[in-house]
Parts: structure tokens; C-alpha cells; sequence
């Protein structure tokens, strides 16, 4: 039985006080959350006054980003020794802002996930389609690749150790959710492509579910038997949504 796992991505939001607010909002509702592990990925700075808001409490935290590097000139770098000094849990991988915007290539994506494993993170694998991939029909040879390129690099066993988000990257920040049956779909090959190399890993790992997840629509999606809890971006940043997705999970 894989528990489901609930993680916020703030992105590049938040202030000191709205940061506050959110957390006691988190804390005051994380009571009627019976199943599900829930975390938060904050903007780097934010990390150590999160960790201090959130020891105690069944929330964990983490990166949303990380360099494979350990230490040194990488200017505006975060390592995972770093992550690590603040009680971070988790640390997002591969995300598809990171892909689009910053040219993070499946080669880099994977080492990321082979260095955060090493350092004792939970990576969380971000893979997805665009909307053009889609419409070209090729959304399974593009998760088949992203992931290919995790286990050639770090092995199925370290794979099933992390976590994987399924993001279309079409659904993301848009409004436009994945139906539960495509976003099954898509979740039911990726676990086919990982038992191909080791039932045992498939059945194990987590795959979230991320794209415009909200209050409205998240039961449907985590009642699909292959989705394992939810990446959550917009929704992450307000108390009652976030909740409700949580709850949602059980
Ligand atoms: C995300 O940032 O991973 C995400 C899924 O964002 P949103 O929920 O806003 O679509």
C-alpha cells in the first residue's frame, strides 16, 4: 500500500509574513490529514525559518532545486550539503520550469537525481509532455525517455528510492488539468516501464500527479489507482486549498 504524499511547491513566492500565515494556516488543519504525508518545497532563502516554523509537526520540507556540485565557484548555487543543513527532506528535480527555462537537459536532470540520492534526499523526479508532444502522440516516448535516462544513470533500485511527479507540462500553472483516465494512463505506463526492470520498485515508488491540482478536482485524480498523491503549485499557496488536497488524499 503506497501512502500517499502531498507535496507544496511555492515557487518564487512568499514573504517572511505570508510565509507565516500559510504555516500556521498548515498547522492549525494538518490534524484531519489521516493518511497522507504532506511537504513543502520553498524558495531557498525561506528554508531555514520554514524548518524552524515546521520541526514538531508532521510537515517535512524541502528544495525545490539543487547543483550537483559540492562546493565551490558556482555562484547563486545551493548544494545538497546545504539543503541538508536546514532538515531538508525532499528536493525537486527536473521540473519543468527548470527544463524550459534554464536548459536542464535529461543528462542533467539525472545526475541531479544520482547526487541528491546519494546525499540521503528524496528526489522528486519531475516528467511530463508538452502540449505539442501531445498532440503529436508521443507523451510515452517522452516520459520513457526522461525516465530511461534516471535509471541509466543512477539504477532502478535508487530510482524506486525517490519519487515521481508526472507533470504535463500543458496542465501546469494553467488552469487545464489532465482528466483522471489521461492522467491514469500516463501513471499506469510509467509504473509498466519500471516493472519492466523490477516489479518490485514499481509497485513500491510514489507517482504524483502535478497540473493545476486543486480542491475541485483532486479526489477524482487521487482515487485513480496508479496516482499517489500530488505536486502542488498554485494551490499550495493558499491554507484551505492545500488542506483539501491533503485530506483529499485520505
Ligand atoms: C507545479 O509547479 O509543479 C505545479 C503543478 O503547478 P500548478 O499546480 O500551479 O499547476
Amino acid at each position: 500500500m503506497r501512502k500517499p504524499l502531498i507535496v507544496g511547491n511555492w515557487k518564487m513566492n512568499g514573504s517572511l509574513d505570508d510565509n507565516k500565515a500559510l504555516l500556521d494556516g498548515f498547522k492549525a488543519g494538518i490534524g484531519n490529514v489521516k493518511v497522507a504525508e504532506v511537504a513543502v518545497c520553498a524558495p531557498y532563502i525561506y528554508i531555514p525559518d520554514v524548518a524552524e516554523q515546521l520541526t514538531g509537526t508532521p510537515i517535512a520540507w524541502g528544495g525545490q532545486n539543487m547543483s550537483i556540485e559540492a562546493k565551490g565557484a558556482f555562484t547563486g548555487e545551493i548544494s545538497t550539503a546545504m539543503l541538508l543543513d536546514f532538515s531538508c527532506k525532499y528536493v525537486i528535480i527536473g521540473h519543468s520550469e527548470r527544463r524550459t527555462l534554464y536548459g536542464e537537459d535529461d543528462a542533467l536532470v539525472a545526475q541531479k537525481f544520482a547526487v541528491a540520492h546519494k546525499a540521503g534526499l528524496i528526489p522528486i523526479l519531475c516528467i511530463g509532455e508538452t502540449l505539442d508532444e501531445r498532440e503529436k502522440a508521443v507523451t510515452e516516448e517522452v516520459v520513457a525517455r526522461q525516465i530511461k535516462a534516471v535509471i541509466d544513470e543512477v539504477g532502478i533500485a535508487s530510482l524506486g528510492d525517490g519519487v515521481i511527479a508526472y507533470e504535463p507540462v500543458w496542465a501546469i500553472g494553467t488552469g487545464k488539468t489532465a482528466s483522471p483516465d489521461q492522467a491514469q494512463d500516463v501513471h499506469a505506463f510509467i509504473r509498466g516501464q519500471l516493472a519492466a526492470h523490477d516489479k518490485a520498485v514499481a509497485d513500491k515508488i510514489r507517482i504524483q500527479y502535478g497540473g493545476s491540482m486543486n480542491a475541485g478536482n483532486a479526489k477524482e485524480l487521487l482515487a485513480m489507482q496508479d496516482i499517489d498523491g500530488g505536486l502542488i503549485g498554485g494551490a499550495s499557496l493558499k491554507v484551505e486549498d492545500f488542506l483539501a488536497i491533503c485530506t483529499a488524499a485520505g
